[in-house]
């Protein structure tokens, strides 16, 4: 019953001039805490050795990064690691249909997400990525925090999102989505946040820098660029709370296309997911000690 399924993830109307919302989390009934990956073990390993010689232009196929992982240690980094939406969003229409504020305008608290043909829900997907990406960063020795604990609730709205990326003092905000594009196309994209002056002016140039990482790394996944939005897997946006709310570099992710048959076949498929999740930390790795 999901009465407002959106086309694309994270597109949607953007209604204004309702007064900001400072949102808390006292209503929810799944407080999005954050979780906060205890502590995590001393770093051990030597000094990180990523190649130099990664920064080539990326390229619409596969032009897998050598960047290797094995004997790097993020140690002290800090990421915000943001799987979009929630899985049980559809059941709480008043809560994640409430506008807030994001800094430029007003939008609702949250989506549903799209989903694919045969009903994988773009939340479950998210989630599955954001374990991944979690479970390979921490290996590096990466303190991560997750928006939300499961995807088994609702929210939280974008503002609090945003909120638990910059109370983290976070060194990079991911947020992981798939689209729901036309069924025609393929391929990943990087949203950026467009420096919009007093908001994220201060965040813009670090946020496209992570934005370039992630396309020069992701490809590597099996994922190629997309052909349908944006410019060669970029794509700049000022209508995103998530992004324009952030104090620290963000970018959302939009893996694959949900409404592509190639490119579902990848989402749904855990051996890719693992590799999209060593893709982001390379990615990370780069951006953080490149
Ligand atoms: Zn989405």
């Amino acid at each position: 019953m999901a009465v407002f399924v959106v086309a694309a993830c994270s597109a949607g109307s953007s209604p204004s001039s309702t007064p900001p919302a400072t949102s808390t989390l006292a209503d929810t009934t799944a407080p999005p805490t954050t979780i906060a990956a205890t502590t995590v073990p001393p770093a051990t390993d030597p000094p990180t050795t990523v190649p130099a010689g990664t920064t080539t232009a990326p390229t619409t196929t596969a032009a897998a990064t050598t960047t290797t992982t094995a004997d790097v240690s993020m140690a002290g980094m800090v990421v915000v690691i943001d799987p979009g939406h929630n899985g049980k969003n559809a059941e709480h229409p008043d809560e994640i249909n409430r506008l807030v504020d994001i800094g430029n305008g007003t939008k609702a608290c949250n989506t549903t997400g799209t989903q694919a043909d045969d009903g994988y829900p773009e939340a479950a997907f998210n989630w599955a990525l954001a374990l991944a990406t979690r479970d390979a960063l921490e290996e590096l020795g990466a303190t991560v925090v997750m928006t939300r604990r499961d995807n088994d609730g609702w929210g939280p709205c974008i503002d609090q999102r945003a909120a638990i990326g910059n109370e983290a003092g976070a060194d990079a905000v991911i947020s992981i989505h798939a689209d729901g594009g036309p069924a025609t196309g393929r391929g990943f994209h990087v949203i950026h946040p467009a420096p919009i002056p007093g908001l994220t002016d201060d965040i813009a140039g670090e946020s496209r820098a992570l934005a370039e990482a992630l396309l020069l790394a992701f490809p590597g996944s099996g994922m190629p660029v997309a052909d349908y939005v944006g410019s060669d897997g970029l794509s700049e946006r000022s209508d995103l709370g998530g992004l324009n709310l952030s104090d620290v570099p963000a970018v959302f992710l939009e893996v694959g296309n949900m409404k592509n048959a190639s490119d579902i076949a990848l989402l749904e498929d855990e051996g890719f997911r693992s590799k999209a999740a060593g893709a982001i930390t390379a990615a990370l790795v780069d951006f953080l000690t490149g």
